[in-house]
């Protein structure tokens, strides 16, 4: 099983994702703390009923079929019909769409839109039923972003999956993907540990080397 959260880095470097699910490394940033933070209060489990809607807290998620597994920071939950024991409703919803808490303002980002579809494939797969769209909160901005799971995203998802499940699979002895510099990578808790700026440049990578290693 391979966590959520890794399909998010994959979808965001395949560099990164190696450097945390291969290497074992992770460094913290502010990006990361302001994440953590954000997540505090979804991280409870637990259940509240909300103007007939069931919101689930923190709710355990997994696909055996594309090995993923991970947490929903919320689950909108509507019962096929009224039942007073809350355990007896776990297996009668007819409605469920999950929302994930993200930091930053109101913006469509790839990678969040895989992983909040990618809950929804191990929600249809746990519950039986059709999950056609979710949403993301954009904590910055206090405001919700609709995303749908159309065919493409959903193919988007899977094929990063199968692709994730390679990489991953191949262990230490595979080479890391190599470093793509981008302007995204001032966000990366890893550019320390990665120096793109040098890796991704195979001449000033040698330099970098020699002036190490052969003085
Ligand atoms: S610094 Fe850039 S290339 Fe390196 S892991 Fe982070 S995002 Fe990927």
């Amino acid at each position: 099983m391979i966590p959520l959260s890794a399909l998010n880095h994959y979808l965001f470097c395949p560099r990164r994702a190696a450097l945390i699910h291969v290497e074992g490394i992770f460094e913290s940033n502010e990006h990361t703390l302001r994440g953590d933070i954000v997540h505090e209060h979804t991280d409870l489990r637990g259940y509240e009923v909300r103007q007939g809607v069931t919101l689930l807290r923190a709710l355990p998620v997994f696909s055996v079929r594309l090995g993923l597994n991970g947490k929903c920071d919320i689950v909108e939950a509507e019962p096929a019909r009224a039942i007073s024991n809350f355990k007896s409703q776990i297996s009668n919803f007819r409605f469920l769409k999950p929302v994930e808490f993200k930091l930053g303002r109101r913006r469509r980002w790839e990678n969040d839109d895989a992983q909040l579809c990618a809950q929804a494939l191990c929600l249809e797969e746990m519950f039986g039923i059709p999950v056609p769209r979710g949403a993301v909160f954009h904590a910055d901005s206090k405001r919700r972003r609709e995303v749908e799971f159309t065919p493409g995203l959903r193919r988007l998802t899977e094929e990063a999956t199968r692709e994730l499940h390679a990489l991953l699979s191949a262990g230490p002895e595979r080479s890391l993907p190599p470093a793509v510099f981008k302007s995204a990578c001032q966000e990366c808790s890893l550019y320390e540990v990665c120096l793109p700026q040098v890796t991704s440049q195979p001449a000033t990578l040698a330099q970098a080397s020699r002036a190490l290693f052969q003085t």
